[in-house]
Parts: structure tokens; sequence; C-alpha cells
């Protein structure tokens, strides 16, 4: 087989005419690539460096003129030939075409031998230079219909924009929705529980039957995790719409902290992870919502115990800034644990984002069970940002083995005020 005399690329979206055009062409010799919209051609044309372009003007996405614009801007492939194919024959048109900067055109229907002449002059570069001519008017009438094209782009993605919020509102009601439906129930489920576990006959039962006693810590953890997992997307789904109401009182940091780490005392010793804390330094009271920023401590505080090893260290910061524009708080968690890939830090505070296995996040995997809905973060931010405030992470990177760590900051201002 003969290698063929060049690569030519035909942008095109009509079927009849890529078959004619293809046909001739590979019957005379050449390779041909076809392209059906505007995008693919340029796409074509950059991974193919053809010799010559055919393109036809009225494509579906682009018009031939944009395309040839576009390629001679670019600094590898401006000197590419092309040819305009166009039905319009109209001169106005035609010096349209021109401006842009096409070599050559072809009228549409083609006539098959004055395509294969046009195409061996082009590609000899003898296809005589467009002529010298007063092309102002023409190349206004271009820019124009540039103009009214992006116009007409920007109208379209404003509307699918438009529709997206809708769908992504009509999503987080529903959401909302469920959750409040579950929760009712839920509450009742969850109080019965607790009850359950204070009725004299049960607690006997559990201590002397281990069967019963197993089945019963299973379903009452279960509901627990529900319980918890519904309060989550209540709240996130709040934060979400813009609902989350800051119920705002002077709040003592030290008292929040100590509430939080209560909770977590029995598995930060059944891990064996430090906790360092300099309990001084948080005698420092704000206006917050004492039950949000707890929430708040109580996800960081989780997290990393979560992605921290057995035997680990977290260690809890506050200092107060007062020589800022204005005063704020700034409280930092810091872990010893596997730390977050530079990729994921931008997106895990948003909803429902998760990174990796979080099987592998531990030597004690039992820890992990049933965590992990992408939450957590989005909360946390919603709430830091309710009060005002920033939150932030910095970490060196992941690694199950060196364990970079990763230090989550929050700033708070001193100024809210009190409601009146
Ligand atoms: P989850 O409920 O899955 O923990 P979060 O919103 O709290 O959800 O966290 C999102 C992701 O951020 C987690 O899946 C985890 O990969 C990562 N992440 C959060 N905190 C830490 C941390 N202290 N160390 C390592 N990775 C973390």
């Amino acid at each position: 087989m003969t290698s063929p005399k060049a690569t030519i690329l035909y942008v095109e979206d009509d079927p009849d005419s890529q078959t004619l055009i293809h046909r001739i062409l590979t019957h005379n010799g050449y390779r041909v690539l076809i392209a059906p919209t505007g995008l693919d051609g340029l796409d074509m044309a950059r991974q193919h460096h053809p010799d010559l372009i055919l393109t036809d003007i009225n494509l579906p996405d682009m018009s031939g003129r944009e395309i040839t614009d576009r390629l001679r801007a670019d600094g590898e492939l401006c000197n590419v030939p092309i040819i305009a194919v166009t039905a319009q024959i109209h001169d106005f048109e035609r010096r349209k075409t021109l401006v842009a900067g096409v070599n050559g055109y072809i009228t549409k229907p083609i006539n098959l031998q004055m395509l294969v002449h046009t195409v061996e002059e082009c590609l000899a570069g003898q296809l005589p230079a467009p002529p010298i001519e007063d092309l102002d008017e023409a190349r206004r009438a271009y820019h124009q219909e540039l103009i009214t094209r992006l116009e007409e782009t920007v109208r379209k993605l404003e509307t699918r924009n438009r529709e997206l919020q809708r769908l992504d509102r009509l999503k987080d009601d529903f959401i909302q929705l469920t959750a409040h439906e579950l929760r009712t129930p839920l509450t009742t489920v969850y109080g019965y529980s607790r009850l359950v576990q204070t009725l004299p006959a049960i607690q006997q039962l559990m201590a002397t039957n281990t069967e019963a006693n197993a089945t019963l810590t299973g379903l009452l953890t279960a509901i627990e995790r529900l319980h918890a997992v519904v309060d989550e997307i209540v709240i996130v789904s709040r934060i979400a719409s813009g609902r989350v109401d800051l119920r705002l009182a002077y709040t003592n940091l030290a008292e929040s902290i100590r509430q939080v780490i209560v909770d977590y005392t029995p598995v930060l010793t059944q891990r064996a992870l430090q906790l360092q804390l300099t309990p001084e330094d948080w005698k420092i009271s704000l206006v917050a919502d004492k039950q949000m920023l707890e929430m708040a401590f109580s996800n960081l505080l989780s997290n990393a115990i979560k992605y921290t090893p057995d035997g680990g260290t977290i260690s809890l910061y506050v200092e107060r800034v007062e020589d800022a524009d204005e005063p704020f708080v700034r409280i930092v968690f810091q872990d010893s644990g596997i730390g977050i890939a530079p990729e994921d830090q931008p997106y895990i505070f948003d909803r429902f984002y998760v990174t990796g296995d979080t099987q592998l996040h531990s030597t004690s995997k039992a820890a992990f069970r049933g965590g992990g809905l992408g939450l957590g973060l989005a909360i946390c931010k919603g709430i830091v940002e309710a009060h005002q405030g920033h939150i932030w992470v910095e970490s060196a990177g992941r690694s199950e083995t060196e364990l970079p760590g990763s230090t989550f900051y929050i700033e708070l201002p001193l100024t809210l005020q009190l409601p009146n």
C-alpha cells in the first residue's frame, strides 16, 4: 500500500457530504479525517496536525469562520491551509470568510474535479492569496456575528444554570423533607431504646444472657447511629438552604470543649490516643451558638480520632488574635493521622465528599465502621460561616505509613453581638 500523499481534515456535519468528499479524496491518494462538529475539528487538528483543512461554514456548534479564527491564533496550526466549503456564494459572505483567514473556498454543490484541483493547488502552495479588497465592512459583519453567537451561548448557559439551581433546590427540599419525616418516628424509637436500657428487667437480662445482651446492644447502637445520621442530614440540609438559626449567647470555649472531650474520652482511652490541650488557654468567652459550636468541635475531634492510628496524638490549641482589624479567636485541631491529599483538600468541606477507603484508615478498623457520610466537614463549614468565621485545612499530603497529619483551623470573630 502506498503511503497517503497528505492528511486532510474535513469538518462537516452533513453525512452525505462527509461520504462524498471522503470517497473522492481517498480515491485520489489522500488520508481523510472527518470531524462532525467544530469543536471536534479543533481537537483533531491539534492532535493530527493535518496538511490541509476543509471546513463547512455552517456547523451546529461554531461556524467555519470561527474555526479558522481559532486555528489562525494557534502557534502550531496558524499556517495550515484552510479551504471553506460553502453553499453561500454571495460575495459578501465570501468576503466574511476571507476575513477570518481562509486560503480559499469551494462552493456547494461540490464540483468534484474542482475540489481535487483546489486541494492539489492548495497543498502545492499555489492557491492565490485572497484578493486584497476593502474588507472593513465584512470584518465588522464577522465581528457582529461572533458577538451574537457569544450572546446566544451565554443566554443558553444562563438558562441551563438556572435550571440546575432549581433542580439543586428541589433535591435539597426533598432531602430535608425526607429527613424530617424520618426523624419524627425515629425520635420515638430512640426515646424508647434509651428507656429500655434503664429498665431493671432488661438490665438483668443483659447481665445474665450473653445472646440477649449482644442482640440488644447491636439494636441500640444501630438506632443511635440512625438517629445521628438523620440529625446530620437535617442540619446539613438546613445549612445548604441557608436556614441556620443561630441561638447566640455568651459561650465559654473551655466549657464547650470540655463537654465535647467528655463524649470522646472512652474511645480516646480505648485507642490509646493522646489528647493534648492547655485548659487555661480555653477560658475565652464569645458570642456564639453554643450547641452549634460544640457540634463543629465534635465533628473535628471525631475526624481526628477516625483518621489517626492508635497511639497517635491529637492537639487542640486556641488563641485570641487582638491585633487584627477585627479581633478574632483561632481554634486549631491538629492530629498525627494519615493526612489529606492536596487534590482532596479543596473538596472535603463539600457535602457528601469522602476520600479513599475508610477501612484502611487505622489499625483500629472498628473505629471506622458506620462513619463516613461525608457530611461532618460540610456541617462544620456551615456552622463556622453562619458565625461569619472561616475554616480551612492544612496537610502535607496523605500517607498511611508516614502519617503527615492534618491541621484544621477555625477563626471566629469576637465581635458578634447578642440579638436585641
Ligand atoms: P466523614 O463523615 O466521611 O468523615 P467529613 O465531611 O467529616 O466526612 O470528611 C470528609 C473527608 O475528609 C473524609 O472522608 C476524610 O477523607 C477527610 N478527612 C476529614 N478529616 C480528616 C482528618 N482529620 N484526617 C484525614 N482525613 C480527614
